[in-house]
């Protein structure tokens, strides 16, 4: 076939034509507007809402072989420009799951398949479930806690989908003890950019299975997915210390990543102003006495550390004594420590209550210019030094949340990004969650907060600090090299293994799709 088209909107419809059994929702050609105005604008929005790009189709697949036939008439087909983007949650912030004038498929329309195995007595391996690429990861800790499972790897908010954050990392509280939940998958149905439907691991295709964790979408689709689980507990012990010492801060964080054998959970978050406590914070007591300190004192900047202890139920009697021989080590203000006991299910979904909150005053559905950095443990004073000078406390409306992880929990053979410098093997992840609501932020305002955060990346990523940004936005191919350091020929090579054309997730800003 000699010919090119110029418009991508007509590659859609030559697509349509094609493609006749997939179910597509068409953009502005389909019959009736109302209902495509909504489905198309769906795939053009995410949490971040700072890009808007419009696909020209969107394709809600009711099986994995929908995906497979798309890609591979699109891999087929060398006249055809069509980009195409998984779309998982729709929770990212830099329009990552956007293809402009290309397709998005909604991973939500798969059937939420989530079948788990027990591991039995005596059986080797680990219980696991198969997933489906689009569920949610609150849907898979509903269905495991049935038979008294759950994954062990969490992200702090659970209403993402599963193939959504193995494409990046997904990190929280529990990764210092298992690693990501990159680290804790055995299996992936994928649909390659060549349009082959592959079933992959560490034994079976290594090369796919590796490229496509943390792989912001860039192989293939992730149709399936099999995580490992472990036992469940049935409560969990919530414990809040305050500092007024980053030094100290992070030197009991670290304390407390060290003692993975007590220790089930580790975070932390820096308290700029009362809104900081605000949030998840409701299923603590009062911070009244807290709150008198701190404005009894000078210090602008306070820290709270949380960990969690798990409790089983046939060990509850002893729960009460390992925190309080984990909180004896520990050198928080005098007095500031407040505990809870919740459930298990309440403890990892704490975020809704906060989702809950802002949507009921209409603060969650407005722009967030947030940003995550990795920081190497000899990095981080001056890391937080940065932050401050670029952040005024008194005004900041959001959380910015900072805990170590552990490098050595992570494998390298996965595409995911981690900072180069240094042997240190922790290394803080620090998320600056910002909201700017529109009532005080305009978009001048919207553009400042997004200038700011590029002063920061650009001084937290040069040698001195050495950090790297966790779902990075850049534009040019030389930003993301510099991102990539060491990993940037593998992932090029890897690119070209499995989407030679460019045609999987535009929105990340990679690559620029080939004829
Ligand atoms: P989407 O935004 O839909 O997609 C993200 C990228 O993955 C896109 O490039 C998309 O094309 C690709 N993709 C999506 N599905 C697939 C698939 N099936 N196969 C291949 N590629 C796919 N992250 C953490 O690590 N820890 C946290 O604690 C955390 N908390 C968060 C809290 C909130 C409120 C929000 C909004 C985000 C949070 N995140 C966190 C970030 C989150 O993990 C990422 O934004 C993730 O991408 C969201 O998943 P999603 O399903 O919405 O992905």
């Amino acid at each position: 076939m000699g010919f090119s088209f110029f418009c991508s909107r007509i590659n859609v419809l030559l697509l349509l034509a094609f493609c006749s059994s997939c179910k597509f929702i068409q953009g502005p050609m389909d019959f009736e507007p109302l209902k495509i105005l909504q489905t198309t604008a769906s795939a053009s929005l995410d949490f971040g809402r700072i890009f808007f790009n419009s696909p020209s189709a969107v394709l809600r697949p009711q099986n994995p072989e929908e995906i497979y036939q798309l890609l591979t008439f699109l891999s087929a087909s060398s006249f055809s420009k069509v980009t195409v983007a998984a779309r998982g949650a729709g929770h990212s912030i830099h329009g990552q799951a956007q293809a402009l004038n290309g397709i998005v498929i909604e991973m939500d329309s798969l059937p939420p398949s989530i079948k788990i195995h027990r591991k039995r007595d005596g059986e080797p391996g680990l219980s696991y479930a198969d997933v489906s690429g689009g569920a949610l990861w609150v849907d898979l800790l509903r269905e495991s806690l049935k038979v008294g499972l759950a994954p062990r790897s969490w992200t702090d908010y659970l209403y993402l989908s599963i193939g959504g954050t193995l494409s990046n990392a997904g990190i929280s509280g529990q990764t210092f003890k298992y690693g990501p939940q990159i680290s804790n998958v055995l299996q992936l149905d994928v649909v390659t950019g060549r349009g082959e439907l592959v079933t992959c691991s560490p034994i079976q295709g290594p090369d796919l299975f590796y490229s496509v964790l943390g792989g912001l979408g860039q192989f293939g689709v992730i149709t399936s997915a099999r995580i490992l689980l472990q036992d469940a507990p049935e409560k969990v012990k919530w414990i809040r210390a305050f500092y007024d010492n980053f030094e100290i801060f992070t030197k009991d964080q670290e304390l407390l990543v060290s003692m993975e054998n007590k220790v089930d959970y580790v975070e932390g978050f820096m308290v700029l102003n009362e809104q900081s406590l605000q949030g998840s914070s409701v299923s603590f007591p009062s911070y009244m006495g807290f709150i008198q300190q701190r404005h009894a004192t000078s210090s602008d900047v306070f820290y709270c550390i949380e960990f969690a202890v798990h409790c089983h139920l046939e060990k509850e009697s002893s729960v009460d004594q390992v925190v309080e021989e984990i909180s004896k080590q520990l050198s928080y203000m005098p007095s500031f420590i407040y505990s809870v006991e919740v459930s298990y299910f309440d403890f990892l979904n704490r975020v809704r209550m906060e989702e809950m909150s802002l949507r009921s005053r209409g603060l969650w559905e407005v722009s967030h210019p947030w940003l995550n950095m990795l920081v190497p443990k000899s990095g981080i004073a001056q890391f937080r030094d940065l932050l401050l000078e670029n952040i005024s406390p008194h005004t900041f409306e959001g959380h910015i949340l900072i805990y170590p992880i552990l490098r050595n929990k992570w494998n390298s053979n996965t595409s995911a990004v981690l900072p180069e410098s240094g042997d240190d093997n922790v290394i803080y992840i620090v998320s600056v969650l910002r909201s700017a609501n529109p009532t005080t932020c305009s978009s001048k305002c919207l553009a400042d907060l997004l200038d700011q955060n590029g002063r920061v990346i650009e001084a937290a990523t040069e040698s001195r600090i050495g950090a790297k940004q966790y779902l990075c936005h850049l534009s040019l191919e030389r930003q993301w090299r510099k991102h990539f350091g060491g990993k940037w020929e593998r992932f090029l090579t890897r690119k070209s293994e499995f989407d030679p054309l460019h045609i999987l997730a535009p929105g990340q800003g990679i690559f620029q799709r080939k004829n």
